[in-house]
Order: C-alpha cells, then structure tokens, then sequence
C-alpha cells in the first residue's frame, strides 16, 4: 500500500479526493467539520513538502446541476483556518477556468474545485470526464475512504491516469490498517460484537467475520430473529420471519467452526415503540405478547462485558438496543464501558459502520476506544469482505 508518506510532493500538483460532505444549517454554516479534519493531516504533509493541492470533494447530493447551497465555496474559509495557507476556490471541476487555476497555484497553497457531483458524469463514472480531472494534478492522492465503496470518476476512475504516481493519503490508509488489524489478527482471542436493526442488513458481516473471530456477541433487534429461531417466544419483538433458517444456519456454523456465539439472556421489553413505553425485564426467550424487546437485559449485558475484559481484539458495529431512547440505552452504554475497559487493559478495540460510532458520542467513550472509523458505507462493505472500488483502484495495474 504506497501512501502519501512514500512520496515526495516538492514541487508536485497533487490532486487530492477528499470527503468533504459535511453538514451545513439553513444559512450554509458547517455544523461538525469532523470529515474535514480528518483530512487535514493529509493536505498538510503534501503543502509541507513544497507541494500544491488540489482538492476534490463532494457536498451532499444535487440533483441537477449547480446548487448554490451545495457550492464547495462554502467551505473555503473554514478550510483556510484549518489547514493556515491560502486556499482560493474556482466555480468549475473541469474546463479552462479549473485547469488554469490549478496550472497558476503556487506551491504551498490550495485550490478547491466546485462540487464533483455537479456532473452527472461523477457518479456514472464516465471515463472522458475522469480524464479531464487527471489534467488537474501530477499525483493522484485518494483520501476519501467515506466514499471508497463508491465506483465514482473522482474516487477510482481517475486513478488509472496516474499509473506511476498514485497514493492512498493517510487517511485512508489508517482506516485500512486499523480494520485488517481486527480482520487479519494474529492475537487472540477477537470478539466481534454485532447488532442494530435486522439480521438481514447484517449477514454478509456476519459471514465474513465467522471464519475471524473467536467471540461472536450479538445484540440488538436482530437478536430477536436468532432467540425466535431457537424456539423462544418473542412476543412483538422485531422479527424477520424470512432469516429464521439462516439464523439457525449461522448457529450451526459458528458450532462447526468452533466460535463461541452469544446470544441475550434477558431482555427489556417495552409495550409499544416509543421513549415513554413501560420497560420490563424478563427472560430473553419468554418474552410476553404485545411487548417487545428493545435493548438486552442486565444480565446479558454483564456477559457480554466479561467476554469483552477476556479479548485481545475487538470490534463493534451496532448498537445493542434502540439506544436513542434512555429506557433503552443501558445495554448498549454496558457494552461501550466494557470496550472502554477492555482497551484500558491493552486491546485492541474498533468501532466502525453506523449506529455504533454515535452510541459512543453519545457515552462520552471517543477517547476510550483504539479506533473510530469515519467511513458508515464503506466500513460496513469492507467488513463484508468486498473489495473497495476507491482501494482497489489504487493497487491494480493501469487499464488505460
Ligand atoms: P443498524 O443501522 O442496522 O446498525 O441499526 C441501528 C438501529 O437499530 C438503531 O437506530 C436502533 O434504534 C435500532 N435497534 C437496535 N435494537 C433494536 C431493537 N431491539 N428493536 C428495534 N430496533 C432496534
């Protein structure tokens, strides 16, 4: 994996992908730059080398063509504080305007070009409009692993005119390491813990990680669908009457390969789907009619953290129940403190893909986990084993 760190950027115009899909209010303030700040690192090693950047980005989804709300140039004076070096912004992504600005930036500076997704050609990943990106830099640096599940002109595209000088940047590349950590680990015991919604957004994981992990902890709703399968009753519990075979199939796998799966024991129940809902705790297998499980139970919850203070690798995607409500937040807050712990004692702890990253936001856990991922989409892609068209195009030889 060649990363910016292999590369001289001296006198070079590197044509960098960034995520830059932040939010933004009413009046086009950025609500939380996080996905700009994780890029900074990147922009900086580049500018520090006598380098030049010219930065590619999306913001959020046009529909038809130029929207002033959803104009890079919004951006360009946070990104200026930011990085501290002028950054000069041109309304175009490619044409003379576009080119000429970044034939004229001075090294040491930046250029921002309009948003990519003004093109429909972006996201068809058109070949003639990735060709005229690649004129806007003499290295291509991808750097938005948010979008690295995407097969877009600006993020895979566009890497096959650089064949001899493309790089991931360092975000990407730390996104890269730290997930192999857990997926190719040669320390033990690797505990994965699975939940959120429905099993079946979840299976193509859970496929994947069996054959990785020793531990697999399961929580959430689709815990219900595995409890069902073994003849509990669940009462109004989220289920998915269609995945009960491949629920049992998956308990058999986990058996045949030795894998310890760990399913609720308890479960507290609410009376309807909502924050006020009466809670009460019972058995996970005998839960009443008209109620319904919405996060795992005390006893499980403790389980769980005892497994999790026994592993050297953890990872978690999911939360553990419907933790936006606080009558059910405890399992998943549980969960997140025993990871916490866990990584206090020496392991290796990511949380990655959606729901998981906010509950630790929520429990003040950010600086108590090894690693965050930034990317929701394409953590969950890369953790069902699927190859990355962003990743994939950095390493395979030149198609051009
Ligand atoms: P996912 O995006 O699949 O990880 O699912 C996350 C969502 O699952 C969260 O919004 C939770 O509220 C929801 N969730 C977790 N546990 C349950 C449950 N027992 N019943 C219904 N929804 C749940």
């Amino acid at each position: 994996m060649k990363t910016i760190n292999d590369l001289s950027f001296t006198n070079k115009r590197a044509l960098v992908r960034v995520d830059f899909n932040v939010p933004l209010d009413e009046s086009g303030r950025i609500t939380n730059d996080a996905r700009m700040a994780a890029a900074i690192p990147t922009l900086k090693k580049i500018l520090a080398d006598g380098g030049s950047a010219v930065i590619l980005s999306h913001l959020g989804r046009p529909k038809d063509g130029f929207d002033p709300k959803l104009s890079t140039a919004l951006l360009v004076a946070h990104l200026q504080d930011l990085l501290g070096v002028p950054v000069h912004h041109v309304d175009e992504v490619i044409g003379d305007k576009a080119l000429d600005a970044s034939k004229n930036l001075p090294f040491g500076e930046v250029l921002l070009v309009e948003n990519v997704r003004f093109h429909p050609e972006e996201t068809a990943g058109d070949v003639d409009f990735a060709r005229k990106l690649a004129e806007l830099g003499d290295v291509y640096v991808n750097d938005a692993f948010g979008t690295a599940h995407r097969a877009h002109a600006s993020t895979a595209v566009v890497a096959q005119f650089f064949p001899e000088a493309r790089c991931f940047g360092l975000l990407m590349a730390d996104e890269i390491t730290n997930v192999n950590l857990v997926l190719e680990s040669t320390n033990h015991p690797v505990t994965a813990v699975v939940g959120g919604a429905k099993v079946s957004s979840k299976i193509s994981i859970l496929e994947n990680l069996i054959p990785r992990v020793d531990h697999l902890v399961i929580g959430g709703g689709m815990a219900y669908t595995f409890l069902k399968a073994q003849g509990g009753q669940v009462g109004n519990s989220l289920v998915e009457e269609g995945f009960l075979e491949l629920a049992r199939k998956l308990v058999h796998t986990c058996k045949e390969r030795g894998v310890i799966l760990h399913l609720p024991v308890d479960s507290v129940n609410a009376d309807s789907f909502s924050a006020e809902a009466s809670a009460r705790m019972t058995p996970a297998q005998e839960i009443p009619e008209g109620w319904m499980g919405l996060d795992i139970g005390t006893k499980t919850a403790e389980n769980y953290a005892h497994v999790l203070l026994n592993s050297a690798v953890i990872l978690w995607n999911g939360p553990m129940g419907v933790f936006e409500f606080a009558a059910f937040a405890e399992g998943t807050k549980k969960v997140g403190e025993a990871i916490a712990q866990a990584t206090e004692k020496g392991a290796f702890s990511l949380v990655g893909g959606g729901d998981s990253v906010s509950a630790v936001h929520q429990f003040g856990l950010v600086d108590k986990v090894s690693y965050i991922s930034t990317g929701g989409g394409a953590m969950l892609e890369y953790l069902e084993g699927k190859t990355l068209p962003g990743i994939k195009a950095l390493l395979e030889d030149a198609i051009i």
